[in-house]
């Protein structure tokens, strides 16, 4: 999952709440399983919400846009990657 940045007008549908979802607001990309030939554009809302049901699994590229999350998560992770 990540923030998508699109200025192409387009109309998408949310894969949770059903409810059309234009391209210029702001929203998110996410992939399931990983799968980015599968991502889907979903309100922004939505993800995070299925995100704290624990359905959605974290993206690095997604994480790297909360800063003030960031370093917590890290620490957290074990500090997998930093040193
Ligand atoms: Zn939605």
């Amino acid at each position: 999952m990540r923030p998508a940045q699109n200025s192409k007008p387009a109309t998408y549908r949310c894969p949770f709440c059903e409810e059309h979802l234009p391209s210029m607001m702001e929203h998110v990309l996410i992939a399931p399983e990983g799968d980015t030939r599968r991502r889907r554009h979903a309100h922004t809302e939505c993800a995070l919400a299925e995100r704290r049901a624990g359905r959605l699994p974290y993206r690095d590229e997604w994480l790297a846009t909360q800063p003030e999350r960031r370093g917590r998560l890290a620490r957290l992770l074990g500090g997998r990657r930093a040193r």
